[in-house]
């Protein structure tokens, strides 16, 4: 059964790869178009919760990342002097059905765009979407860098934080840098022989101003991974090093912070060992409300980090990405059914084209401002003090949410996040 809307995907990150997918599984063709060349990944692991897990296994392709990541549902919690705060569930099979996972970004990326050769979906690399040029009742155009153009019936933005596409609906709009540089980096089990480490990885080890992750990020637990955070406005000389592409002036400035006794050991050896070319540097970006992630005729859309990228404290970036891409499947497939109907008889489809992405965008946003609320909560929480008795207190809250919200500390609402109810709303 062929599509009558043929959709043009902007982006072949993790929300234009889902995207794609949904999208066949609801018999809507599609085409990706990527910037990048093919088998260009990029670096630094990535934590998926049960909500970005669940997406994944509705396109087909959870097992295969679950046997490259590092499988866990509790996430432990120190004070940097030693003292357990307690465990929070990242992930549940008894609650949500699903763990959570660690797993490298280039691993998670290649499954999915393997399942997209296997699903015969096509990718183009090396196409940079410079414009769009015209925007019709029925047509959208789209020029390439390489001055190639394509003209389909809807377009969708997944091209990430600086998207070109958003940039057609509101060329004012632009994420802003909140002054917080984070940090990724990996150092491998040979290197760490010797050293005993708190018994159960994952931890997040509570400092005096940052944060320090410790997770592993392979299946044998063997690449350990850690990530931090430092205070590098745009300006100081900690933000021009974190730029730096060579990273050996940026490993100094790390051992600097964490090789001191005021971290326990692990950190102290990780920031020391920490192989210089997997550190990874980038500034946290911010995305202002934008009002609607589409253009007035539905013919344009924008999700992912185009629409409302968020810092990454949360572990929820991904996750907002798969979900967008899942709902907006739903409801391309209700415009997909309203065209045939259409078609078929020459009139009348139940709702139009913007009120379903209204339907969708208002209920989208929500979901993502909650989400937004709850982590950077728990984010501040866990950074930067300002003296030794707002430690304690933080030290304190997070014993007590732990101990008196329980384990899940109020989360299931959005691990337990089902895409599929899209449908009740498009149909109300
Ligand atoms: C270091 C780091 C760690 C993170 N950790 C986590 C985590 O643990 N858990 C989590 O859930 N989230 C995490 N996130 C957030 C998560 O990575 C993003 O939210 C997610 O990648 C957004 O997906 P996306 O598809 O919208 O954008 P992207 O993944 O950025 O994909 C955009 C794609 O579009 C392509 N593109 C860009 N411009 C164009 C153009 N003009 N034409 C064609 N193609 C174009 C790009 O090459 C890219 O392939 C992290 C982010 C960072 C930076």
């Amino acid at each position: 059964m062929s599509s009558h809307v043929q959709v043009a995907i902007i982006g072949a990150g993790f929300a234009g790869t889902v995207l794609a997918l949904s999208l066949k599984k609801h018999n809507v063709t599609s085409s990706v178009y990527e910037s990048r060349l093919d088998g260009n990944t990029q670096g630094g692991n990535i934590a998926l919760a049960p909500n970005a897990l669940r997406v994944l296994d509705h396109v087909g392709v959870y097992d295969d990342v679950r046997a490259a990541g590092f499988v866990y549902e509790e996430l432990g919690l120190n004070s940097n002097t030693g003292t357990n705060l307690g465990e929070f569930l990242n992930g549940s099979e008894k609650l949500y059905n699903y763990p959570a996972i660690r797993v490298r970004r280039s691993d998670a990326r290649r499954s999915l765009l393997r399942k997209l050769k296997e699903e015969a979906i096509p990718v183009h690399y090396g196409k940079k979407m410079m414009k769009i040029t015209e925007e019709s009742k029925d047509n959208v155009a789209v020029v390439f860098e390489d001055r190639t153009q394509v003209t389909t019936s809807i377009v969708i933005g997944c091209d990430g934080v600086h998207s070109k596409v958003r940039e057609y609906i509101y060329p004012d709009v632009s994420p802003h840098h909140n002054g917080i540089v984070g940090i990724q980096g990996t150092a491998f089990g040979e290197d760490l022989q010797d050293q005993h480490w708190p018994k159960a990885l994952p931890r997040i080890v509570l400092g005096p101003e940052e944060v320090f992750g410790i997770v592993p990020a392979n299946p044998a637990g063997t690449e350990i991974g850690f990530i931090s955070t430092m205070k590098a406005p745009i300006g100081s000389p900690a933000y021009e090093i974190a730029m730096k592409p060579d990273k050996a002036d940026f490993a100094a400035l790390l051992r600097r912070k964490f090789c001191s006794t005021i971290w326990p050991v692990p950190v102290q050896v990780l920031a020391d060992r920490v192989q210089p070319q997997t550190l990874l540097t980038f500034p946290f970006n911010i995305m202002p409300d934008i009002p609607k992630w589409f253009s007035p005729s539905g013919r344009v859309i924008f999700i992912g980090d185009a629409a409302h990228a968020m810092p990454p404290t949360g572990g929820q970036g991904a996750a907002m990405a798969f979900e967008d891409a899942e709902t907006l499947s739903h409801v391309i497939r209700y415009i997909n059914r309203a065209a045939k109907m259409y078609d078929a008889l020459m009139r009348k489809s139940p709702k139009t084209m913007a009120e379903l992405l209204d339907l969708w965008c208002n209920h989208r946003k929500e979901r993502v401002s909650r989400v937004q609320n709850f982590t950077s909560r728990s984010g501040k929480v866990m950074t930067s003090p300002p003296g030794y008795l707002q430690r304690v207190v933080k030290e304190w809250y997070v014993w007590a949410g732990l101990n008196w919200t329980g384990r899940t500390l109020g989360a299931e609402w959005i691990y337990q996040y089902q895409c599929e109810d899209m449908n009740g709303l498009l149909s109300l």
